[in-house]
């Protein structure tokens, strides 16, 4: 063996992110938040696998799709010979879970999920291959109230968050037979101007053409901003459904902007479709995007069920609370044990335990490569914790049956420090950090 060879070093999977722990803290807040909100409308959580058979992705997505003609992690496992893929959004799965297990037969459900979902895409600002989505699906429901309601909890969600500057866009894109008559005069219209069409668009031209409605091609805008609009082929029902959504919006309030390009690239959508979308990340400014999705359970062989949803990307939630200001620094723990010799080490262990047995948190302070550490470089480490008070045990101490507690972020009155028999130091860190309140432990160590 070579002794100056390096090993080579590993990099991560391009496109797949690391959330360090400096920027966990924002994360957290964010799941916190949304699950409080969820909850606060009687959402209620489920868990799928992240790797699914491969054919349950083409049925529910749809075989011309970005997503599945090029954007799907698929393979075959090599013990036996599955197709299988990573799942690349969240509907599939919590559909196919719930009629695995029979859950819309009761009656209607308000479900929510969150995880990783994986997308062969260019990687670039706000778009990545690993990717965090929280999503919902409320199934079982057919009106215009539940559409209102998954936008008005989005809005709350924004609220929670201090997000501003989020707006939404909304459109209707009926049903079946609505976007047959339309998708034949789209075509016939695309094909009376195929001169302007791009290569993208003559592909999609007789596969997907709704699809070409949303072309970031700006030598297209006029074409598509011209071209038959959907709204204008609703039948009754569907017309209805929209107006419907729009009255309850208005009357509480909510404002959005009908986008009649607004069209969904996944198969399965119909009537309400909508976006919450940022001007503020750059070209990757939608949120969240959701819609109606009646047509999806009957094609998965159950009964036919209406549902609607929607999934919002966490990463570009994340870029958003940062540019806001938010940095929710974390504090590792409230309370650092710095210790020196070795009856003080084993007195350290005994204490932080009762400590951490009273509901606080405590990191005790351990040997690094460069050894055990002075009492000054251990009071470094425990102000670079962020923790309100350090414990501070020596030779003195360990000989009087005493702790110095010294007070980390004392106010004007400059920093304290008290010495505390051994026995009276869980009581003492409970009554200074939790004021003699009844302790269930959750407050949250940020300090900004
Ligand atoms: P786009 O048109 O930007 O490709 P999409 O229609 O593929 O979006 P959806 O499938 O509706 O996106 O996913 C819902 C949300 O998930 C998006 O609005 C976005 O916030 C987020 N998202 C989708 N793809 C990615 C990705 N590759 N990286 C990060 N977030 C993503
Ligand atoms: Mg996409």
């Amino acid at each position: 063996m070579s002794e100056n060879k390096k090993p080579e070093k590993i990099v991560g999977v391009k496109g797949m992110n690391d959330i360090l722990p400096a920027e966990a803290p924002l994360w957290e807040l964010l799941e916190n938040t949304t699950e409080s909100v969820l909850k606060s409308y009687g959402y209620l959580k489920i868990v799928t696998p992240i790797l699914e058979e491969t054919g349950l992705f083409a049925r529910a997505i749809g075989a011309v799709t970005d997503i599945v003609e090029k954007e799907m992690y698929s393979f075959t496992d090599s013990m036996n010979g599955d197709l299988l893929t990573l799942r690349p959004e969240g509907t599939a799965g919590t559909v196919r879970a719930v009629l695995e297990h029979n859950l819309a037969y009761d009656g209607p459900k308000r479900l929510w999920y969150k995880g990783p979902m994986f997308r062969h895409e260019r990687p670039q600002r706000g778009r990545y291959r690993q990717f965090f989505q929280f999503g919902v699906e409320a199934i079982g429901f057919t009106g215009p109230d539940i559409d209102c309601e998954l936008i008005m909890l989005c809005r709350r969600l924004w609220d929670d968050l201090g997000l501003q500057n989020i707006r939404l866009e909304l459109n209707s894109i009926g049903d079946a037979a609505e976007r047959l008559r339309h998708r034949a005069d789209l075509i016939a219209y695309f094909e009376a101007n195929s001169g302007t069409l791009d290569a993208e668009a003559t592909r999609r031209l007789h596969t997907n053409p709704l699809r070409i409605l949303d072309t970031k091609n700006p030598a297209m805008q006029d074409l598509v901003n011209n071209a038959p609009k959907l709204l204008d082929y609703l039948d009754g029902e569907s017309q209805a459904h929209f107006d419907g959504v729009k009255r309850i919006l208005d009357h509480n309030n909510v404002p959005y902007t009908v986008n009649p390009r607004l069209v969904r690239g996944i198969d399965y959508y119909n009537r309400t479709v909508f976006e919450f979308i940022t001007d503020e990340l750059g070209a990757q400014g939608t949120v969240c995007a959701g819609g109606r999705y009646d047509p999806l359970i009957e094609m998965f062989g159950g009964k036919p069920t209406p549902a609607v949803g929607f999934a919002m990307g966490m990463e570009r939630l994340v870029e958003l609370m940062k540019s806001g200001g938010e940095s929710a620094a974390p504090s590792q723990c409230d309370v650092y044990m710095v210790h020196q010799g070795e009856a003080a080490q084993m007195q350290a262990f005994v204490l932080a335990e009762r400590i951490r047995d009273a509901g606080l948190d405590v990191v005790l302070h351990c040997a690094a490569a460069s050894g055990a550490g002075s009492f000054k470089t251990q009071m470094k480490k425990a102000d670079a914790s962020g923790a309100a008070f350090a414990v501070i045990l020596g030779d003195d101490e360990i000989a009087n049956h005493v702790a110095a507690v010294k007070a980390m972020r004392a106010g004007a009155e400059g920093q304290q420090q008290a010495t505390v028999p051994f026995d009276d130091v869980v009581d003492y860190l409970v009554e200074q950090i939790v004021g003699g309140h009844d302790h269930d432990h959750d407050h949250v160590h940020y300090h900004h």
